[in-house]
């Protein structure tokens, strides 16, 4: 990594994980850009490619966080909900990643961490879309790492399990939420902190050796 004061670019930094990836890159040092919906808003595919390509300066470190999950069984989904979620969780981050991968490499350096999910390699139902963009992330990301890596990019996925933030409030009620803590090894949903954490590390000057990985952060939830 340089020599000079590091920035980042946060998507979805308003709230939840990507209030506390913000937090936790400005202690470390980071100068951080999260632009809000309003700014960048997901969904639209050609605003992202634009917004990316104007962007300055190129980020040391890149952070795709926004995501959303509308629970809808396959049987009652319409093709303008499949596609919306595919957009805003997985194309979005192919656009920024085509975008600015290139100008990353071009620097030597830089790190991509994209918020993926531990449902990108189990199933829950009403999740269809939202596990299939997630699943499409974990593949984007070891194509990436394979592409940029020879250039000093390190690439990687976050597979976080429950962590109390609005997304998990609106999708399961307090009985949901006791459920799946005691479906985990520590008995409790995890923190935003707890996934920035490991944000930090992987996007970090630390990281010098892990990409193209999926690395899950879920209290053992997946453990069964
Ligand atoms: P959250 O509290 O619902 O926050 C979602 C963030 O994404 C907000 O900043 C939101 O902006 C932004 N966003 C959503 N749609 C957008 C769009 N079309 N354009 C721009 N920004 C958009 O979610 P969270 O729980 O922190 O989740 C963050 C990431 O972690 C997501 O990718 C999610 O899939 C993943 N994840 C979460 C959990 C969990 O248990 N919470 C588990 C596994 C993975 P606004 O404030 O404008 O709405």
């Amino acid at each position: 990594m340089p020599d000079r004061p590091l920035t980042a670019i946060v998507t979805g930094g308003s709230r939840g994980i990507g209030a506390a990836v913000v937090d936790r890159l400005t202690t470390d040092g980071f100068q951080v850009n999260a632009p809000g919906r309003g700014e960048l808003d997901l969904s639209n595919l050609a605003t992202v490619r634009e917004w990316a390509e104007a962007v300055e300066p190129t980020p040391d470190a890149l952070v795709l966080n926004a995501g959303e999950n509308i629970p809808c069984r396959l049987a009652e989904m319409t093709t303008e909900h499949w596609l919306r979620t595919l957009d805003v969780n997985l194309n979005s981050s192919f656009e920024l990643i085509r975008s600015l991968g290139p100008r990353m490499a071009a620097e030597g350096s830089g790190r991509i961490a994209a918020i993926s999910s531990c449902f990108s390699f189990r199933g829950r139902s009403g999740r269809g879309p939202y596990a299939a963009s997630k699943a499409g992330l974990n593949s984007l990301v070891r194509v990436a790492a394979l592409e940029y890596g020879p250039d000093g990019v390190l690439v990687n996925a976050v597979c976080p399990g429950f962590v109390m933030t609005d997304l998990t409030r609106q999708n399961n009620d307090d009985d949901a939420i006791a459920q799946l803590a005691s479906g985990t090894a520590l008995g409790r949903l995890g923190e935003p902190e707890e996934v920035a954490e490991l944000v930090a590390f992987l996007v970090g000057a630390r990281n010098s050796y892990v990409t193209g990985q999926t690395m899950v952060i879920d209290g053992g939830y997946s453990c069964q």
